[in-house]
């Protein structure tokens, strides 16, 4: 009945062309969300395929929800449709996997091509978020290869693959970049993405429509690979938590690789429940951190390259050196300054890009350079201004670098790795405890919590 509703619908567009193509068309069956459809010959196939599919699929999803997927039989025993009969404009053929299906002992006679459809690409996806598309540098390394070898790219595979991290540094384009991996390599892999929140609208679309089998054969036995965006949506939904340790569970037992993002580590998700959290440390945890200087740079030039933006080595430096947040702000003000460019006629040059900048950036923290910090932290402590990148390690010294390491790394965002090549080229793991222990003292000694305020008052006055 939902296909002879969607089937009215698409009918009414073009009457005519339907009549004479839909002719040759045998509606097999509609379960699970995939639709099996028997047809005498690819032209019909082709022709249904890339005219009425769409608003046909769309249409039952209008009514179901469901993301059809769409088995074609080719049959020649089917009584030779309209289509063949009458003159029309050939189709071109396009390569589709043709797969040989050996007919039945006691079936039909005549062997049987069974046409494998590519699987639709999953919904909601952003055609640029491929790998090709991603830099990679030491704050995102992990999660890339992981990411990598969760699409089947070698390497070990974790499964569950969680991938945190802060916002708008790469989490849903490398989830994007797998499943368009897998969907080209594995066209019949049967790729779930959705975001927590959907997962949870369907959820419930589900129950108050009593298609709960429904629901659960399309996540737990329907899929290949499940990709689930921002799992801290589910923080405080017990029942949508509740089902999805199950969808997880019947997955992993079957080696179905998931893949979850999340905004937070594991354990420091809120209102979760503790099984789930167990669960996604299962595999591996891969963090996501705010990339340093040199591959804030390439993803400018990676970004200009494929928008088509012509860009100079110093612009592009610039832009990575002021916008340290996230890479989504920092292709935002490309696009913005592309934008502006092209409307006034003016060169996207340094000029620009500083009056752009300066004019449009709130930020006041990131009006702060490096260099400041340092030069405010050694007028502070009374030192020379190469004492900080020195290789003293006189006690008072040592302290004034480890605050001025952790103003950087607290007022902007700088990762460890930056850090430690602006102070003398140090090991990131000596910046990172350098952090820790400021950090520590400034909760427990008076004394340190003075420095900083201090320090952050003559900061915030230079803003
Ligand atoms: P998140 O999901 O972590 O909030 P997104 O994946 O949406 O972040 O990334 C924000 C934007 O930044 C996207 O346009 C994405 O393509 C881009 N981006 C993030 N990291 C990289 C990277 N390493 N290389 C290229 N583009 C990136
Ligand atoms: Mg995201």
């Amino acid at each position: 009945e939902i296909f002879d509703r969607a089937i009215e619908h698409t009918r009414r567009l073009s009457p005519a062309t339907f009549d004479q193509w839909f002719g040759g068309v045998q509606f097999d069956d509609l379960t699970d969300g995939v639709l099996s459809l028997r047809v005498q010959n690819e032209f019909v196939l082709e022709w249904v395929r890339d005219n009425f599919l769409p608003t046909l699929t769309e249409k039952i999803r209008e009514l179901t929800g469901w993301s059809i997927q769409v088995a074609w039989t080719l049959d020649s025993g089917l009584a030779t449709p309209i289509a063949q009969r009458t003159e029309v404009a050939p189709v071109r053929p396009r390569p589709i996997a043709v797969r040989l299906v050996s007919p039945p002992i006691s079936g039909p006679p005549s062997p049987r091509l069974e046409i494998v459809r590519r699987m639709p690409p999953p919904d909601e996806m952003n055609p640029k978020h491929t790998f090709a598309n991603f830099v990679v540098g030491p704050s995102n390394q992990l999660a890339h290869a992981a990411a990598v070898a969760a699409a089947g790219g070698g390497g070990r595979r974790y499964n569950p693959l969680f991938i945190c991290g802060g916002t708008g540094l790469g989490k849903t384009h490398l989830v994007h970049a797998i499943a368009h991996r897998v969907y080209e390599e594995r066209p019949e892999a049967r790729i779930i993405y959705v975001s927590a929140e959907r997962f949870t609208n369907d959820f419930i679309t589900a129950i108050q429509h009593h298609r709960m089998d429904e629901f659960r054969t399309k996540y737990r036995q329907s899929c290949d690979l499940l990709l689930v965006d921002d799992i801290q949506f589910l923080a405080g939904r017990e029942q949508t938590q509740e089902e999805f340790f199950h969808t997880f569970n019947a997955l992993h037992a079957l080696d179905r690789q998931i893949v979850v993002t999340s905004d937070k580590y594991p354990q420091n998700l809120e209102r979760m429940e503790e099984r789930l959290v167990s669960r996604f440390s299962w595999g591996l945890v891969a963090d996501i951190q705010v990339p340093e200087l040199e591959t804030r740079v390439a993803i400018v030039r990676n970004k200009a390259a494929q928008e088509g933006i012509a860009l100079t080595d110093d612009v592009a430096l610039y832009l990575g050196q002021m916008i340290r947040s996230n890479v989504r702000e920092l292709e935002g003000t490309l696009i913005r300054l592309a934008a502006k460019s092209s409307l006034t006629g003016r060169p996207v040059d340094l000029a620009f890009a500083r009056a752009e900048i300066t004019a449009t950036s709130p930020p006041r923290a990131q009006t702060v350079s490096v260099e400041d910090i340092q030069r405010a932290v050694c007028h502070h402590f009374h030192l020379r201004s190469t004492d900080l990148t020195s290789k003293d390690r006189h006690k008072s010294v040592a302290f004034a670098r480890h605050v001025a390491m952790y103003l950087c790394k607290q007022r902007l965002k700088c990762s460890f790795p930056e850090i430690g090549r602006a102070f003398g080229n140090r090991d990131h793991t000596t910046v990172m405890s350098a952090v820790r222990k400021i950090e520590a003292q400034r909760d427990s000694d008076p004394q340190v919590r003075a420095h900083l305020e201090a320090l952050e008052k003559k900061l915030a006055a230079e803003e």
